[in-house]
């Protein structure tokens, strides 16, 4: 599950984390008594969406020389303007995709004085088993770019869960970012509460892009600064934080994925054209990547589950036939402790609700196999029964490309 910067900001600086002041604004009146409350004279207009980019990118319908997603002005009267302008609108990053995301709320927040910036994130590495950190001096643009272009500028190293965070990880990463001082020890300090969060919230991935050290005036010392976060929870230690499932924001979701979700699917929306219902996460990866195969994309992964009901399968079948991009679908079944009878006539249940206007490939193997085919067969519906995967993903890739 994801959550918004201000959300993370806040969640950050319960343990103890520096990150500028700021309110989040839902109406222009609630941005205007946000400058009011930061008194200035900066202040960060900052739209708030499930997407970053958002300082490079740009709102629909405002011309090409609008100011992007992200946006410093100097007084309240400018804030006002500004989130008139903002609120409700389309923002397109180059993580929204081409149809963007609508702004429904903003984060009013102080300027910083900038005089560098950082790349600094956390996540869990599934191959050491520990939190992986992984630092940049390239701070503020995509690290995929810095990986790309100048590796030898990502500096990583790994905590192991048993022990914690050490002095000579702080060290690692001023020495990673060229921090010496007062600053060396800040940056120990943050290494040490970001991974304190991190662990006691189950994060997935804490993202800091820009960390900041502050230019100062003459009688301040120079500040690490979280000037953006992006944080992403394990969904199955969710029930541990019912404070972090709190910050959850459905208008950010696919509806699809929600939907699924209230019925204990595993369901992830897809870009192409051939809906899947598939039985196991693995049968459902070889589904997709058979589709593939054949010359054509999926348009979702879903994993029914192993004991699935008839409900669950009518469930799953609605929310595949409500998918406009979907062109044809294909159900695989491998019977097990899912009997394809069952399954069968969830799939029949289902399209006699929603009734079926593209081709739907049906295969069906394991257990009560030909007991599943029988109940299709008699059903009158237009269904193709495949003999196994291969056929079955070869059936309905050529289905829908006849009838482009
Ligand atoms: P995104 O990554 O989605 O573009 P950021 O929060 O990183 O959004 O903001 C983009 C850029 O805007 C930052 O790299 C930074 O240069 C500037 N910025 C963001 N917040 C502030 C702030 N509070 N004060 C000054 N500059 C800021
Ligand atoms: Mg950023």
């Amino acid at each position: 599950m994801n959550i918004h910067e201000h959300q993370a900001k806040a969640v950050l600086k319960e343990f103890g984390v520096a990150v500028p002041r700021g309110y989040p604004a839902f109406t222009v009146e609630e941005a205007v008594k946000a400058a009011e409350q930061l008194g200035g004279p900066v202040f960060v207009v900052k739209s708030q969406i499930h997407a970053g980019g958002r300082g490079k990118g740009r709102f629909e319908g405002l011309g090409p020389e609008a100011k992007g997603g992200v946006r410093v002005v100097k007084s309240a009267d400018e804030v006002k303007a500004n989130a008139a302008e903002m609120l409700g609108r389309v923002l397109v990053t180059h993580q929204t995709g081409p149809a963007g995301k609508q702004v429904n709320r903003l984060y009013i927040e102080e300027g910083a004085a900038i005089a560098k910036e950082f790349y600094l994130s956390l996540l869990v590495d599934r191959e050491t088993s520990r939190v992986s950190v992984v630092t940049s001096t390239e701070g503020g643009m995509d690290i995929e770019d810095v990986a790309h272009s100048t590796p030898e500028k990502i500096v990583t190293f790994s905590i192991d869960p048993a022990t914690g965070v050490w002095p000579h990880h702080g060290l690692t990463l001023a020495q990673a970012l060229g921090l010496k001082g007062d600053l060396q020890k800040q940056a120990s300090k943050l290494l040490g509460q970001l991974y304190q969060a991190f662990m006691a919230k189950d994060m997935s991935m804490l993202e800091i892009n820009p960390l900041i050290v502050t230019a100062p005036s003459d009688e301040e010392v120079a500040q690490l600064r979280v000037l953006d976060a992006k944080v992403s929870f394990d969904s199955n230690a969710l029930y541990r934080h019912p404070e972090i499932k709190e910050l959850r924001d459905e208008s950010e979701e696919d509806p699809k994925e929600i939907e699924a979700s209230k019925h204990d699917l595993s369901y992830i929306a897809l870009d192409g054209s051939i809906g899947c219902m598939v039985n196991g996460a693995g049968l459902a990866m070889a589904t997709m990547d058979i589709i593939k195969l054949y010359g054509a994309e999926p348009a979702n992964f879903l994993d029914v589950g192993g004991g699935a009901t008839k409900e669950k399968v009518t469930e799953a079948f609605k929310i595949i036939t409500a998918d406009p991009n979907v062109k044809g679908i294909l159900v695989n079944i491998f019977g097990g402790i899912a009997r394809c009878d069952i399954l069968a006539e969830g799939v029949i249940a289902a399209v006699k609700e929603t009734g079926l206007s593209v081709p739907l490939v049906v295969r069906l193997e394991g257990t009560n196999a030909q007991l599943g085919k029988d109940i299709i067969n008699k059903s009158g519906l237009n269904v193709i029964a495949a003999n196994d995967l291969s056929d079955g993903a070869e059936k309905i890739v050529k289905a829908v490309q006849g009838a482009r």
